[in-house]
């Protein structure tokens, strides 16, 4: 189709509903598309994918379903996906997956009381971190990392030695958070890592449940399209406002008046769809100034739980500075309630040991990689209460490992972060998210939502809100429901 062609196109539309392209069908795609159909826009969802959901989907490799991105509802006051986890009727974990023991690096186990002390203590300074660096951010000294105060909080505790080494072995941990080692992560932005109040619900049920819900509107409009990559939007401005064309990877051309992108970060980073006249400036700076993390998540099931008359949460403390392994956390499934219990272990890695991981994958045959994820996992496992050789239910049966890193529709990663050097992050969030407005395009995901929910899901689906809010005001249109993160 030329140019004219889709302006003539756009002449003829121009006394109907407003077409919107909505690029990306993960939550905040879903949400914003949801909202714009709601309002009155003729919507079409163009999706990379042979499913929706993006960084949410769920396996039923080994036996019942599993999360391999989004598992947490992270706080659940003011959480919009509290509700729709409820009209899903999902089931959730709390305290089940609490009693932790922790492991020294030379495997023998730390008295229960030192341990969750160990633990709380670390979660502490996380939060109290949060608290200084939003109250002090103009003064603090940039490329300073989260690791280095978190060290200072350990030395000004005055323990001796082996304690404080404890106390710095853990904080690895909070690498799962941040999506990369905490030595990477910025202080002075990591109030940005601040989240929605309330608990931290593990969704036994899986996010499964709840993405059907989050993708219904759209597939009763019928305006979802999968297997269709964006290569290319090109935006020509007409008498009556901004025409785009959007070119699709088998060469289609689809015609809108406003196209919302819901991509990753990381595939903005890597230039993924290019935008003709291109992306202001100021915006691509801001995409680059953001992180994108690595997050990535291992099962292991066995043919019984062996572990289960222990605890649900084990952590593994590692001496990163005689061996390469980091301090590792494995989470017990078969102590969630049923029928969502199954003797499977979750383990999360993230930053180089998610590349490792990632790696393996991608270099090996599907039995070499089996042999090298069951041996890499192998010294935690063997350390687990009952643990013996000799018992064939300690030998796993099967596992499955996610390979974000090396899945270009994810933007080759997990979630956006904040690294060492960055100036102003929520300056940066703000400049993507304001978008190219006389041009009625914006750019939305998990790295456009409001401060509390940056890098989730939650965060996501109110990103697509925003988005869509921003697209029916440009058209003066009424609707969208009011967005209520502080
Ligand atoms: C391992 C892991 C664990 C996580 N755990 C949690 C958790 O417990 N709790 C939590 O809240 N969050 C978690 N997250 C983060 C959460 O999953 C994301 O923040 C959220 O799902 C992002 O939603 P989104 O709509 O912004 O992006 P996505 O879900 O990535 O959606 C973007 C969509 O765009 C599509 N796309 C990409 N390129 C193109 C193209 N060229 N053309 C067309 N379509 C394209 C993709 O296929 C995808 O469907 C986790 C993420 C990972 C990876």
């Amino acid at each position: 189709m030329t140019i004219a062609e889709v302006a003539s196109e756009n002449d003829d539309q121009s006394s109907k509903k407003p077409k919107v392209v909505v690029i990306g069908a993960g939550t905040c795609g879903l949400r914003a598309a949801e909202v714009l159909i709601q309002a009155g826009c003729e919507v079409k969802v163009l999706e990379a994918r042979d499913r929706v959901g993006g960084r949410i989907a769920t396996t039923s490799k080994l036996g019942l379903p599993l999360d391999l991105g989004a598992n947490w509802i992270h706080g659940n006051v003011g959480n919009p996906i509290i509700e729709i986890a409820e009209k899903a009727g999902s089931s959730y974990s709390i305290d089940e997956l609490d009693d932790t023991v922790v492991f020294t690096p030379d495997g023998s186990l730390l008295p229960k009381r030192l341990g969750d002390e160990v633990v709380t203590k670390m979660w502490d300074y996380f939060d109290e971190g949060i608290t200084y660096s939003a109250q002090n951010m103009t003064t603090i000294q940039p490329n300073i990392s989260f690791m280095e105060y978190y060290k200072e909080r350990v030395q000004a505790e005055g323990w001796d030695e082996k304690r404080s080494a404890y106390q710095i072995q853990v904080a690895d941990l909070l690498g799962s958070i941040v999506a990369t080692e905490i030595k990477k992560q910025d202080f002075r932005n990591l109030h940005m890592e601040e989240p929605i109040p309330g608990e931290n619900l593990f969704l036994s049920s899986t996010y499964g449940p709840v993405m059907d819900l989050m993708a219904k509107t759209v597939l009763k409009n019928e305006c979802l399209e999968l297997n269709t990559p964006v290569e290319q939007v090109e935006t020509l401005q007409t008498a009556d406002g901004p025409v785009h064309s959007i070119y699709t990877k088998d060469g289609e051309v689809h015609t809108a008046n406003a196209v919302l992108c819901a991509i990753p970060l990381g595939s903005l980073k890597q230039d993924r769809i290019k935008f003709d006249p291109p992306i202001p400036e100021k915006i691509r700076q801001s995409i680059k100034h953001l992180g994108y993390g690595s997050l990535e998540k291992t099962y292991i099931t066995f043919p019984k739980a062996f572990w289960m008359d222990g605890p649900s949460y084990f952590i593994f403390l590692a001496d990163s500075t005689v061996s390469e392994r980091k301090t590792m956390a494995a989470i017990s499934l078969a102590h969630i309630a049923p029928p969502y219990n199954q003797p499977t272990l979750l383990f999360y890695t993230h930053g180089e040991t998610s590349k490792q991981i990632t790696d393996i994958l991608q270099m090996s045959t599907p039995e070499e990689a089996r042999t090298k994820i069951l041996t890499f996992f192998h010294p935690y496992i063997s350390k687990l209460p009952n643990y013996s050789v000799e018992n064939p239910d300690c030998t796993p049966l099967d596992y499955t490992s996610t390979n974000w890193l090396n899945d270009e529709y994810a933007g080759n990663g997990s979630y956006t972060n904040f690294p060492v050097g960055l100036v102003d992050g929520i300056e940066d969030v703000k400049t993507i998210e304001a978008g190219v407005p006389e041009q009625r395009l914006w750019f939305c995901g998990e790295h456009t939502a409001p401060l509390l929910g940056l890098a989730s899901v939650s965060g996501a689906y109110w990103a697509g809100e925003i988005a869509a809010k921003r697209c029916l005001e440009a058209f003066g249109m009424a609707g969208g429901e009011e967005v209520v993160p502080a």
